[in-house]
């Protein structure tokens, strides 16, 4: 057995000493009297009776060592502004705008809704709020007032915290104005008061008196008052985070404390490898979950500093996350592919304008990682490529390889092995039965779920219940809802979502299988395959690609021949069976504002029907290029 399977097996064998000697990383007010409390599966209580706060940990047990380090490092391509906030300036933010909220009656437990761009404010304002005990909500800032009303009335949050506006592309993206809308939306669940943090970017935004406050003039007066830390049981909320909603279903994630933060300390070291001092940089928005633990969360707990990038990965040129890593000297970047297909697409010339020998490693998660992709940013920066799976539940990796515990190596289109702490099985749908290596099945975790995973569904147990441990009937498993397979040397493959899976004629077939076959083809960028109706087959997977060079499309004969040999190369690949009925070239995909492929709208589309929800679509674009093909 490797060294690295050992530890897998310690960990799910002997879950009490294996987390019990892990939750030496961090500061436990009062110590927990019990590792693991599992009285009432699926709930279970990591750290029970232990008290400890997050922002204690991330913030003030810095400042003995290393308060004059670089903590925050802001830089906005949009506005131009770049700031670094050592540990103590930090520390005095933060601490300053907890007074702030506990001037306006912000305790322990009250919700405190962060509807925000990226911004340093919007940093301070998740850390403060854990801080009095008090639980964030963060609505990524591209959603429209409908999706915002939805959040606020699940939460109803004692405060709301938002901007004048967001910059993207460099064009000014009104925050308080769709605030004001949703608030109205929200009825009697709209927070009692809002707080403005004020860029000057729209013009002078309304101000309701007796609810709004701004910012500015609030830090100002409480200049110097500093907010204790509200020390809270290891179980108790730390914050609710909704889930992407691809699958139309956004589901609100409630994640407990203590538990949190054991895990992300341990995985900057099993996985990450980031150290103190060093400098992380990842590209998400706090809006995700990727944001929330690896932007704030884990690089602060950990005691390095977190690079904050507001802006486009192409502006003001291809090269600006590169030149961010050699200014800042990042030792650990993540990112997504979405984004880095968008840099594919650059001359590659912009990677090797600056000097990026201080990154070790580069982590991808949120979608699978084609195989084109892989390989071409692996040769390009010569450093290990980790593609990360994992979802908002979690909170933290699910698998991949953690060279931190042994070096192993990456296989192409395989995020990696399970992570410990993680007892994931591959099983099948109807029978529950694990399935033997090589065969399909959906991805779930024998319980209990390791620390920092979700604790339940924000006030709702009966559907935590229901939506994720409902498989199977008779065994209550965690349901990823992914479907994958597995190779001799236990290394998964993430095939699709389960929703998703392509039936033709009983033969079931992953989107991801079909997708690789077709991306390998020279001239795909991008690819989305969807199954739709047959008659005669059940489904059919119909292909949907975005072409490198898209002016092939002007000539119709050479566009024809281009779908002929795409549906061939999937034949030779997988055979027949998963041949695309139709190969549609599009110039965009719809997506979801944070970059994944929206498969059930252009399903609903291909099949003549409604798109349904679209709160979550990014550029309305794609989808309409979807419908003009489809009608064409
Ligand atoms: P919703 O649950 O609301 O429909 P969502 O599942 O897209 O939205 P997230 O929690 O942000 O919300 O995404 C997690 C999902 O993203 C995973 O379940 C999986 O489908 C996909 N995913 C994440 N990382 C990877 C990866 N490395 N490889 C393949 N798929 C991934
Ligand atoms: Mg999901």
């Amino acid at each position: 057995m490797s060294d690295y399977q050992e530890f897998h097996r310690r960990s799910i064998e002997q879950p009490e000493a294996f987390w019990g000697a892990e939750a030496a990383r961090i500061h436990w007010h009062k110590p927990y009297t019990q590792v693991l409390q599992y009285d009432n599966p699926p709930f279970r209580q990591w750290f029970a009776g232990g008290e400890t706060n997050l922002c204690y940990n991330a913030v003030d047990r810095h400042l003995a060592e290393r308060a004059e380090q670089a903590a925050l490092i802001y830089v906005s391509s949009e506005t131009g502004v770049e700031q670094s906030y050592t540990y103590r300036q930090l520390y005095e933010e933060v601490s300053r705008f907890a007074a702030i909220m506990q001037a306006q009656g912000v305790g322990k437990g009250d919700r405190v809704l962060i509807y925000m761009p990226m911004i340093p404010e919007a940093i301070f304002a998740m850390l403060a709020t854990v801080r009095l005990g008090a639980i964030h909500s963060v609505v990524f800032g591209g959603f429209a007032s409908a999706s915002l009303a939805t959040r606020i009335e699940d939460a109803a949050p004692k405060l709301l915290i938002t901007a004048d506006a967001g910059m993207r592309g460099g064009k000014v993206i009104a925050y308080k104005s769709l605030v004001d809308e949703a608030m109205e939306l929200a009825g009697s669940a709209a927070a009692d008061k809002v707080i403005l943090v004020n860029r000057g970017l729209a013009e002078a935004p309304m101000m309701k008196p007796g609810r709004d406050l701004d910012y500015a003039t609030l830090r100002e007066q409480h200049w110097n008052d500093r907010a204790e830390v509200e020390w809270v049981e290891s179980n108790h909320p730390s914050y609710i985070l909704y889930t992407s909603g691809t699958t139309g279903k956004p589901k609100g994630v409630q994640r407990d404390t203590g538990g949190y933060a054991v895990a992300l300390a341990s995985t900057m070291e099993y996985i990450y490898g980031g150290k103190p001092g060093e400098t992380y940089f990842s590209t998400s928005d706090i809006g995700w979950v990727v944001g929330h633990s690896y932007i704030v969360y884990a690089p602060l707990i950990s005691g390095m500093a977190t690079l904050v990038y507001e802006g486009l990965p192409i502006r003001p040129d291809p090269g600006i996350w590169w030149q961010l890593v050699e200014k800042y000297r990042a030792t650990v970047m993540f990112s997504a592919p979405t984004a880095l297909r968008v840099l594919k697409k650059q001359d590659p010339e912009w990677l090797h304008k600056y000097d990026l020998s201080s990154l070790r490693a580069l982590f991808l998660a949120g979608e699978p990682l084609d195989e084109p992709t892989a390989e071409w940013i692996s040769s390009e920066l010569k450093i290990p490529v980790l593609d990360n799976y994992w979802q908002t539940e979690t909170g933290w990796p699910m698998l991949t390889v953690c060279n931190g515990v042994q070096p192993l190596p990456t296989k192409l289109g395989s995020p990696g092995l399970p992570v410990y702490g993680y007892n994931v099985k591959l099983l099948n749908e109807t029978t529950g039965e694990e399935v033997p290596v090589g065969e399909k099945g959906v991805i779930a975790v024998i319980p209990p779920l390791p620390p920092g995973c979700m604790s339940t569904v924000w006030r709702q147990d009966e559907r935590f219940i229901s939506t994720y441990f409902s498989l199977f009937q008779d065994r209550k498993v965690y349901s990823s809802f992914d479907w994958g397979i597995r190779d001799a040397d236990g290394y998964f493959t993430i095939l699709g979502r389960t929703d998703d899976v392509i039936n033709v004629a009983g033969h079931r077939l992953g989107t991801r299988e079909i997708e690789e076959a077709v991306s390998g083809h020279a001239a795909i960028a991008e690819v989305a395959v969807v199954g739709v109706h047959d008659t005669l087959k059940g489904q059919v997977p119909q292909a949907f690609a975005v072409l490198r060079d898209p002016s092939v499309l002007k000539d119709p004969e050479k566009k024809a021949a281009l779908e002929k040999e795409v549906i061939a190369k999937v034949a030779s690949q997988l055979g027949a069976i998963a041949n695309p009925a139709r190969v549609y070239f599009v110039n965009q995909l719809p997506k979801t504002r944070s970059g994944k492929v929206l498969r059930r709208s252009i399903q609903a589309l291909a099949e003549g029907r409604d798109p349904g929800d679209l709160t979550t679509l990014d550029d309305p674009t794609g989808l309409e290029q979807v419908r003009e093909a489809v009608q064409s």
